[in-house]
């Protein structure tokens, strides 16, 4: 791609992040959008901040070189566009983990367009497999947090090991920035290490904390967190649980008791079931959310650690293929390390 396009693509994406903080702070300090920013507001925004376009593009590097670099190896060493060709393209789009449905449907759109071009035409594959995955992307509602019932409830699930406390220092480091008042349960009570590592999470972001002592019933954690949610006049209420496998059935129980303590006490809670899911076990991420999504009422999935994986394709595959919006990604260890998923942004910078 020419050097002045991906300049303005940058520009472009730079401007709209920033547009959208402007609002925030516009927002926050009760100021109309009419209103000119300071000098001083530019630049702080500018200097200090990251912009998305950026940080997923440091973050996603492995992925972009996984995905584009597989096929521009492809696309260099074929001038003509053929069957073979498309053969190739097709096995580069499979195995950089986007999944069998997206990869089917590129490749046959790839070869309905090059049947009807013109002779003299050039086709640029890689901005036209591009095309394709942006428009066939599902956009996620986001979560509305000026227009929520009180105390919003967020069960926060997974299998162990997938990044479900950490997810929710950083939900509650995003929510506190908003301004939100937040409060994190620690119904994953098996160990007492889970329950200090969530408790260093609530002192780290500021916010208010419930726990019992180990081993204790993760749903009488669950019931205490709705009513200290309730008394304290909390915005958000983030409630992790305990994720081991070897036991699923228990463990389906054990949410499913969870989720109906919660609705005893307000039939709308929990109002989000964020599944966290961990994007550098591939495929393995897809087919957790198939049997996660089966019984436990999922409403959103967290996907974490793209920062250091080949294999955030995946992130596609799960768009695609699940009926279940991918809501928030995780970028690294810190609490700043979550983004909320914009799938334009994601597939522009992967293909950048
Ligand atoms: P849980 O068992 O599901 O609660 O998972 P934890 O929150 O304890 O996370 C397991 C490990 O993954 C920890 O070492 C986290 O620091 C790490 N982790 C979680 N999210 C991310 C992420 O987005 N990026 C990276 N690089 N590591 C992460
Ligand atoms: P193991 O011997 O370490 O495999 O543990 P078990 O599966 O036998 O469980 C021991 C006890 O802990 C039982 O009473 C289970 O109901 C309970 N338990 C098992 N897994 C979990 C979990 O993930 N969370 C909570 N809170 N309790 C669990
Ligand atoms: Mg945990």
């Amino acid at each position: 791609m020419p050097l002045f396009r991906k300049k303005r693509v940058r520009e472009y994406l730079n401007e709209v992040t920033f547009l959208k903080e402007y609002e925030e702070i516009l927002k926050q300090r009760s100021l109309s959008i009419s209103e000119k920013p300071s000098v001083e507001l530019i630049k702080e925004k500018t200097v200090q901040k990251e912009s998305l376009f950026d940080k997923l593009t440091r973050t996603l590097s492995k992925t972009k070189n996984n995905v584009v670099g597989k096929l521009n190896s492809v696309l260099s060493k074929n001038n003509a566009l053929n069957e073979d060709t498309l053969d190739e393209i097709e096995e580069a789009l499979y195995t950089s983990d986007i999944g069998v449905k997206t990869t089917e449907l590129i490749i046959q759109k790839l070869r309905v367009r090059i049947k009807d071009m013109k002779s003299d035409e050039d086709l640029d594959i890689k901005n036209l497999i591009k095309d394709e995955i942006v428009n066939m992307i599902n956009i996620p509602d986001k979560i509305d947090t000026n227009n929520i019932e009180k105390p919003y409830i967020i069960l926060v699930v997974g299998v162990n090991g997938n990044g479900k406390t950490t997810t929710i220092g950083k939900l509650a480091h995003y929510y506190k920035s908003e301004g939100k008042k937040v409060l994190i349960g620690a119904a994953d009570t098996f160990r007492a290490a889970a329950i200090e590592q969530l408790q260093t999470w609530a002192e780290r972001t500021g916010s208010d904390f419930v726990k019992h002592q180990m081993g204790s019933d993760p749903a009488a954690v669950a019931f205490d967190s709705y009513k200290a949610g309730e008394a304290r006049d909390m915005d958000i209420v983030l409630i992790d649980t305990a994720g081991r496998l070897h036991n699923k059935v228990n463990l389906m129980n054990e949410l499913e008791k969870i989720t109906r303590v919660l609705k005893k006490l307000n039939e709308n809670a929990p109002h989000e079931v964020l599944l966290v899911l961990d994007a550098t076990t591939g495929q393995n991420a897809l087919s957790q959310a198939k049997q996660f999504s089966r019984s436990s009422g999922v409403t959103g999935i967290v996907l974490t650690k793209l920062d250091g994986t080949a294999k955030g394709g995946v992130t596609i595959a799960i768009n695609q293929e699940m009926d279940i919006p991918v809501k928030f990604i995780g970028l690294g260890e810190q609490k700043e390390d979550l983004e909320i998923f914009d799938p334009k942004v994601f597939v522009e910078t992967i293909f950048e």
